[in-house]
C-alpha cells in the first residue's frame, strides 16, 4: 500500500491497489442484485479514475495484482455503455497521428502552439506541453529501409515514442548528442502509431492493432543485431511487459542500461572535468520495475565523471495525461509537493522521465534536463 501513489496522497484505502482489488472481487460475484453490482462498479470507476496506472503495485505485489491491465480491461467493457472522455479520444488520437505529425512538424506545431490553450479547456486538460520536436528526427528512417542496409558496429539505433518526440525533443536532443560524444553513431528509427495511451485508457482493440505492429517492427529491428533503444522509461517498460503477449520480448533498453552493459563489457568513455555534482530523479515506474536502477545510474555516471545522488522520490503526480487533466489538479500537486518540488528547487538535478519533466516544468521552480543532456553538455557535444 505505501507505494501507491493515490494512497499516499489520500490515506484512503479504498484509493489503494488493496481497495481496488476488493473493488474488482465485489464486482465478480454473482448473486447481486442489478443496482448494487451498479453501485459497485460506479465506486470502482471512481476510484480508478484516481489510479494513475504507475505499476508501482504490478512490481512489488507478490501475487502479481496488476491494476493497471485490471483497469485497462474494466474501462473497455464500461466504456461500452457509458461516455468516453474526450481527453482519451484526443490522447489515443494524438499518438496514432504521431508518425503523420512529427513528418510535418514545421507546420503543426506553431498551429498546436497557437491552439493548445483552448484545446486543452475543450477536452477539460490543463498545462498542455508545446511543441517541440528534435531536429535529429528528420534523419529517421523506417524497419524497412534499416534492413536494407548494414550498420557500422558503433551503430545505436533509437526508437522514439510518441509524445517524447512531440514535447521533449530537448531531452532527445541531449541523450544523441551524448551517446554521439561516448562514440556511438545514433540512427532514429520511425516507429508506427505506439499503443501506450490505448492500453491505459482501455480502448483494448486500437491496444491491441497497434501493439501487434510495434511488437513486429521491434523484433525485425532486433534481427540486425544493433542496441534498440527507447528514451522514455514508460515507453521502453511498456514495449517489454505489455507487448508480451504478442511474442517474444523484444529486446528494447533504456540508456542506463545500454551504457552498463557497455561498461561491463570494458567500454572507456571521456569523461566530464572536475567532478561536476547530479542529481537523478527517476521515473517511479522505472524505479519499481527495477529496484537497482538508482545504483545503475550511478555507476554509469561515476564512469562519465560525474559525482551522481539518486533523489529520493515518488510519483511525480504526472503519469501520462493523469496531471493534466483538470479534475485531477489536486491530487496531481500534492504528490509533487511530497518528493518532486525539492527536487526541481535542487541546482543539477534531472529527471530520466518525460512525464516528471513535464510535471516540473509545469509545478516546479528548475526545469529538470534529462540526465544525458548535462553529459552531452559536460563533454561539449551538441545534437539540435
Ligand atoms: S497503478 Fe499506481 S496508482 Fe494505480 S493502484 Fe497501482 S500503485 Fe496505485
Amino acid at each position: 500500500v505505501p507505494i501507491c501513489p493515490s494512497f499516499k496522497a489520500t490515506d484512503d484505502l479504498r484509493l489503494s491497489p488493496k481497495g481496488r482489488a476488493d473493488g474488482f472481487r465485489a464486482l465478480e460475484r454473482t448473486d447481486l442484485p442489478k443496482s448494487e453490482k451498479l453501485r459497485l462498479e460506479d465506486d470502482l470507476a471512481q476510484s480508478l479514475d484516481l489510479c494513475l496506472s504507475c505499476k508501482a503495485c504490478a512490481g512489488a505485489c507478490p501475487v502479481m495484482v496488476d491494476i493497471p491491465e485490471m483497469k485497462s480491461r474494466f474501462l473497455e467493457v464500461r466504456y461500452a455503455t457509458h461516455r468516453r472522455p474526450i481527453a482519451d479520444h484526443l490522447a489515443i488520437a494524438l499518438e496514432g497521428l504521431a508518425p503523420f505529425i512529427l513528418r510535418v512538424s514545421g507546420l503543426a506545431a506553431p498551429i498546436y502552439n497557437l491552439l493548445r490553450k483552448p484545446i486543452g479547456e475543450f477536452a477539460g486538460l490543463v498545462d498542455l506541453p508545446a511543441m517541440n520536436v528534435w531536429a535529429g528526427l528528420r534523419k529517421a528512417i523506417t524497419v524497412e529501409q534499416a534492413r536494407q542496409r548494414d550498420w557500422a558496429a558503433n551503430t545505436v539505433f533509437v526508437v522514439p515514442d510518441a509524445f517524447t518526440s512531440l514535447f521533449d525533443g530537448t531531452a532527445q536532443a541531449g541523450v544523441a548528442a551524448a551517446l554521439t560524444a561516448l562514440g556511438y553513431a545514433v540512427q532514429p528509427v520511425a516507429l508506427a502509431a505506439g499503443p501506450k495511451a490505448a492500453h491505459v485508457r482501455g480502448a483494448r482493440k486500437i491496444f491491441e492493432k497497434r501493439a501487434k505492429r510495434l511488437h513486429r517492427q521491434l523484433t525485425q529491428l532486433s534481427t540486425l543485431g544493433r542496441p534498440m533503444l527507447g528514451f522514455d522509461p514508460a515507453f521502453v517498460l511498456m514495449a517489454r511487459q505489455e507487448l508480451l503477449p504478442f511474442g517474444a520480448a523484444v529486446p528494447l533498453r533504456m540508456v542506463h542500461e545500454f551504457l552498463s552493459d557497455e561498461l561491463a563489457a570494458g567500454k572507456i568513455w571521456p569523461r566530464a572535468q572536475g567532478r561536476p555534482g547530479i542529481t537523478i530523479a527517476l521515473h517511479c515506474t522505472e524505479a519499481s520495475a527495477d529496484p537497482a536502477a538508482g545504483r545503475t545510474w550511478q555507476r554509469v555516471m561515476d564512469a562519465l565523471g560525474f559525482e551522481a545522488r539518486i533523489a529520493p522520490t515518488g510519483c511525480c503526480g504526472m503519469a501520462g495525461l493523469f496531471g493534466h487533466e483538470a479534475a485531477h489538479q489536486s491530487m496531481s500537486r500534492t504528490l509533487f509537493d511530497l518528493s518532486w518540488k525539492a527536487v526541481s528547487e535542487t541546482e543539477n538535478a534531472t529527471a530520466t522521465g518525460f512525464s516528471c519533466r513535464c510535471q516540473s516544468a509545469r509545478l516546479g521552480r528548475l526545469t529538470l534536463p534529462h540526465p544525458m543532456t548535462l553529459v552531452a553538455q559536460a563533454l561539449g557535444s551538441r545534437d539540435d
